[in-house]
């Protein structure tokens, strides 16, 4: 191991995976960092949030994904800088760990625009114990209200806002609206939960704006008939742990998602890059850092421009980064200096709304409704990790699709909801 070429891989999100799988073989010293001992499946984290799967159902431990692959050292610690002088990556620990080529991928996190004082009473949804963290207030929101006898306070806590309106968003809003339709209301005695009111809040024009318009329109309809208000175009101005305000109006709730705007990690301050407004590193085209041909900045990190259009922050984003940085430090090792300029294939965006009902746009072709939603699901099962997981994914879906039963509605974790 002491001669080899020395890749370090911070972030085992789907970037760093990828470049870690397509690396099998090359004959390189891998040592894989990261905070968390799990890779997460963050497109399904709404569905943990919302009682649908499983924490285990969408996340597997880093360790058990290369248990075979003797060239991958992994390490579970948080990386705090680099020294590019040195070519050190420094941990929160104080170790330092050499590298000859570094790959940083460490994707993103929430952005309250300039409100980070948001956070306590509006958590984004970005790891295993925001969704926790999520599932916890919602469901302590229909206990709390069953025990309320005051209806303004019972009001403010069976209402809950989403404050964004992209696919995290929508997603939250369609599933939390079907369990307060369909799935709790036969197991509450004191309150109809149908009664619940589920605000979806976007400062844009439209929801999904991603999305062709005539797809946001379809599941601003397809929301709304669940019950959600869907209000666009109003920003919010506050969070507290009362309510939300938008414009002068204050909605008093308790449980609020906030799912408007990220923020990339660190790594452009790491390694002294040139960054975006979202803090993103502006890669060359061939992924690595300006003036660091040593080092490549991927996925939720990097601002990727191809031909005037930035390359979205979106999984297969992620993972084509990974396989082409993968593809360009072989050659390196091969002796290959030059290389084709990093390419992106778009393969569309998908979203669901509710049950049976999804959109998919792959630009000229565009599917909304049942086939849409069935679809969504064969895609996501697809890219899950595993037979395991695939199994009993479809399990759960099955069961909520024919019995209208979540089977993860538990209450874990110490409660943070304001006391009535
Ligand atoms: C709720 C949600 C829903 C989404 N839905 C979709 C969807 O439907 N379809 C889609 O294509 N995309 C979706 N995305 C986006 C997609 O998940 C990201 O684009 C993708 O995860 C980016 O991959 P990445 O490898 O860049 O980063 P990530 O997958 O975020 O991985 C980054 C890794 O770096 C680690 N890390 C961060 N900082 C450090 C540090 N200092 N030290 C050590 N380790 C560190 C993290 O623990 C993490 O494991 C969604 C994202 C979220 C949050």
């Amino acid at each position: 191991m002491a001669n080899k070429h020395k890749v370090v891989v911070v972030g085992a999100g789907f970037a760093g995976i990828q470049l870690i799988l397509d690396l099998k073989g090359a004959g390189a010293a891998i040592t894989l960092i990261d905070q968390r001992n799990h890779h997460l499946f963050q497109p399904l984290l709404y569905q943990v949030a919302t009682t649908l799967l499983a924490t285990s159902d969408i996340a597997w431990p880093i360790r058990s994904l290369f248990h075979d692959r003797k060239d991958v050292l992994t390490l579970l610690s948080t990386v705090d800088g680099v020294d590019t002088a040195e070519r050190t990556v420094r941990l929160r620990t104080g170790e330092t760990i050499p590298y000859d080529t570094l790959v940083l991928a460490t994707g993103a996190r929430h952005a309250y625009f300039g409100h980070d004082e948001w956070e306590r009473d509006a958590p984004g949804l970005k790891t295993l114990e925001d969704a926790t963290t999520i599932r916890r207030r919602l469901l302590l929101a229909f206990e709390r209200a069953e025990l309320e006898t005051d209806p303004e306070k019972r009001r403010a806590l069976m209402t809950f806002s989403i404050i964004g309106a992209g696919p995290t968003g929508v997603e939250l809003a369609g599933i939390i609206a079907t369990l307060a339709q369909e799935t709790l209301p036969g197991e509450f005695r004191r309150i109809d939960t149908r009664e619940a009111r589920v605000l979806l809040v976007e400062a844009g024009p439209r929801v999904l704006a991603a999305f062709a318009p005539k797809l946001s329109d379809y599941a601003a309809r397809a929301l709304t008939k669940l019950g959600v208000e869907v209000r666009t175009g109003e920003p919010v101005t506050e969070c507290t742990e009362d309510g939300i305000r938008i414009g002068r109006e204050f909605i008093a709730c308790r449980t609020v998602v906030w799912a408007a705007g990220v923020q990339a990690s660190r790594a452009a301050e790491w390694v002294g890059a040139p960054a975006d407004r979202a803090g993103r590193v502006m890669v060359n085209p061939d992924l690595t850092v300006p003036g660091h041909p040593e080092i490549f900045a991927l996925g939720d990190t990097a601002h990727v421009e191809i031909e005037g259009k930035t390359v979205p922050g979106i999984a297969p984003a992620a993972k084509q980064e990974g396989a082409y940085a993968a593809h360009v430090i072989r050659d390196r090792l091969n002796g290959k200096t030059s290389h084709e300029p990093f390419r992106y294939r778009h393969s569309g965006n998908l979203a669901t709304v509710g049950p049976n009902a999804a959109v998919i746009d792959w630009g000229r072709i565009q599917l909304k409704g049942r086939i849409a939603w069935w679809l969504w699901g064969i895609a996501h099962i697809y890219f899950l990790i595993g037979a395991r997981s695939r199994l009993t994914v479809a399990i759960s879906w099955l069961w909520a699709y024919l019995r209208g039963q979540h089977s993860a509605r538990l209450i874990t974790q110490k409660e943070t909801l304001k006391p009535e």
